[in-house]
């Protein structure tokens, strides 16, 4: 039985139950609309651990001003029936004056990886996500905690916080999860009408572009940041927000492509803002 737990009090109760007990958690935080993306990590959790917690809050902190926080899909009695399929034990599903009080004034600042890549164009942004991961991770105490490749400046954030701040949790990150002609699966994919699904398409040709150039030995980053570009023009309409080759650690930009470094994309489609990437590992990608 999927049990849903709303508040701070009574997550608080039933995770000291659950130590007490001295169970293994498993925990994977989402903001809901829940597709294949999310079960990967949900199905490994279960693997893994004795109890498994998922959230669902679409946090506002980590949403601009003129971004899509109101409009962003939310399909709560879809998702429970999902959970209870794959035997989540608990659904966190707080509300936000209960994450957020109206005294609340506390942020989590990650500095310098947060203001690359998704950082430059979404300020704040990981801001609102590594407040918010804190705090459910203090919450929950998972043993585990998953998060998908899909977002990877955010699991090396994540990362990056857990050891600057000496938190007790392991980060899994799992690989993404695609649609059969390759676009990486995400919520707001619901947003693009059948044109511009089809464009989409773009940010993973330019990629496996990309591969195919450092498999032939082209490693100057930018050669291959040029032709991901003459790929993305070839469907009109999209405006490249970025596209960068990245050291692993410190998400800046490389001259030349090594083992370890990260290729990653934003591109607007429409309206709709979507990224991608790969992990370069001895020369073949990931
Ligand atoms: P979200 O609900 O979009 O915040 O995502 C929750 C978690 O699912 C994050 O760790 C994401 O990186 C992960 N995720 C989202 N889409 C995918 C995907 N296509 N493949 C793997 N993980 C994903």
């Amino acid at each position: 039985m999927l049990e849903i737990i709303n508040s701070v009090a009574d997550i608080k109760q039933r995770i000291r139950d659950i130590k007490h007990r001295q169970l293994q958690i498993g925990f994977v935080p989402t903001m809901g609309a829940l597709h294949e993306g999310h079960l990967s990590l949900i199905r490994k959790a279960k693997k893994e651990n004795d109890v498994v917690v998922v959230s669902i809050f679409v946090n506002p902190l980590q949403f601009g001003e003129c971004e899509d926080f109101d409009r962003y899909p939310r399909s709560f009695d879809y998702d429970c029936k999902v959970l209870s399929g794959e035997k989540v034990n608990i659904l966190f599903n707080p509300d936000i004056p209960e994450m957020y009080p109206g005294h609340f004034c506390t942020s989590v600042v990650v500095e310098g990886l947060e203001s690359k890549l998704c950082g430059a164009s979404r300020p704040g942004h990981f801001r609102g996500v590594a407040t918010v991961v804190l705090k459910f991770f203090h919450l929950i105490q998972p043993n585990i905690a998953y998060f998908g490749q899909k977002d990877i400046q955010q699991t090396i954030i994540i990362k990056r916080m857990v050891s600057d701040l000496d938190l007790d949790v392991k980060i899994t990150v799992l690989p993404i999860v695609r649609d059969e002609d390759g676009l990486a699966i995400s919520s707001r994919n619901t947003y693009l009408d059948d044109k511009e699904r089809k464009k989409a398409i773009c940010l993973y040709k330019a990629l496996t572009r990309a591969q195919s150039l450092v498999n032939s030995g082209i490693l100057q980053t930018d050669k291959i940041m040029r032709e991901m570009k003459s790929v993305i023009k070839r469907y009109p309409v999209t405006n490249i927000d970025y596209i960068s080759v990245v050291d692993q650690n410190t998400l800046e930009d490389v001259p030349i492509i090594k083992s370890g470094n990260i290729i990653a994309l934003a591109v607007k489609i429409g309206n709709t803002r979507l990224i991608d990437n790969m992990v370069i590992r001895n020369y073949s990608i990931s």
